[in-house]
């Protein structure tokens, strides 16, 4: 049996048998929809990156449907919209964004096939940080701030998803917009976003004692998608990526020199976090010259807020 997963509606299709045809059609059914798409009234909400497919999940239930336009395991810098994504948005009540590049150059295209469509970015309301890249001065050893290329067009940091207290912010939106298209659901909604909000309320508290040891220490990671996190929990984000790119020779001889110090204040060997959208190479460089080691993360996985837990956990283990 063929399975493959519908990839606007993560629907999983099943192919049975071996069958050329049967695949083939299941191919299809993958590249352009669900064959029973059209039958299922529930509306339909798109959001860019899965993370934020779970929080719709939440507070809609099984009363709405959710089209993921990343793809799981891909990175939302370099995303470029297939022909299901189009059926998908062309079906859907409302498109929530977090200020990726490519939602700059896909929202202007979406005039045409999805003309009612609704945009909302839900970095609205929010304090956003500047995205912070290391540049490092030459000689100096000296660090400052630049702006990312590749993962944000304002220079706003847009990985908003990834810190309990910045989404119940985001949750509040959803549920607004939810009621809004749907309000005969309404009682189901404001049900599930009050538990939601709870469970992000008690993540937060958890982790800010877990985390409370280590304030001020520096987290180490490759593509900087941290940065809510460290701010929320008072640590500092270090990342290896220099403006959207792995580093040059030069730069990675700085960052070694910078994770060996870091290793010199806190008495413990560095712990690289490493997302496996990206090229992990740098980070394997850095972890071999300093006898530190690397762990897997991915901040896009869909089960949020197990993944912000464990992220949580992983860097208080790296301390202890
Ligand atoms: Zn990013």
């Amino acid at each position: 049996m063929s399975v493959i997963a519908c990839h606007f509606c993560d629907r999983i299709l099943y192919a049975c048998g071996r069958s050329p045809l049967v695949i083939l059609f299941a191919l299809v059914a993958a590249l352009v929809g669900c064959p029973w798409d059209g039958v299922d009234p529930r509306p339909v909400f798109a959001v860019s990156i899965a993370p934020h497919g779970y929080l719709l999940e939440r507070i809609g239930g099984d009363k709405i449907r959710v089209a993921v336009l990343v793809p799981t395991g891909k990175e939302p810098e370099s995303y470029q919209p297939r022909p299901g994504d189009m059926t998908a948005l062309s079906r859907a009540k409302a498109l929530f964004c977090t200020g990726m590049p490519f939602e700059a150059a896909l929202i202007p295209k979406l005039k045409s096939v999805a003309p009612d469509l609704k945009c909302l970015d839900l970095r609205e309301g929010l304090a956003l940080r500047a995205l912070e890249l290391h540049s490092h001065a030459e000689g100096t050893g000296a660090t400052e701030l630049v702006h990312s290329a590749s993962c944000a067009h304002d220079g706003l940091d847009p990985h908003i998803w990834f810190a309990p207290g910045m989404l119940k912010r985001q949750a509040d939106a959803v549920l607004s917009v939810l009621i809004e298209y749907a309000p005969e659901n309404a009682d189901d909604f404001r049900r599930n976003h009050e538990e939601l909000v709870a469970e992000l309320e008690s993540l937060h508290a958890e982790l800010a004692e877990k985390l409370a040891p280590f304030r001020g220490r520096t987290v180490f990671v490759f593509h900087p998608s941290y940065g809510y996190f460290c701010d929320e929990f008072g640590l500092r984000q270090n990342a290896i990526e220099f403006e959207g790119k792995s580093p040059k020779p030069q730069q990675l001889a700085q960052l070694i020199a910078e994770t060996k110090a870091e290793t010199q204040k806190t008495g413990r060997l560095p712990v690289i976090f490493v997302q496996p959208e990206f090229n992990r190479a740098s980070a394997d460089a850095i972890a071999e010259a300093t006898g530190g080691k690397t762990v897997k993360h991915s901040c896009l996985d869909r089960d949020l807020l197990r993944s912000i837990r464990r992220f949580g956990d992983e860097f208080v283990k790296s301390q202890e």
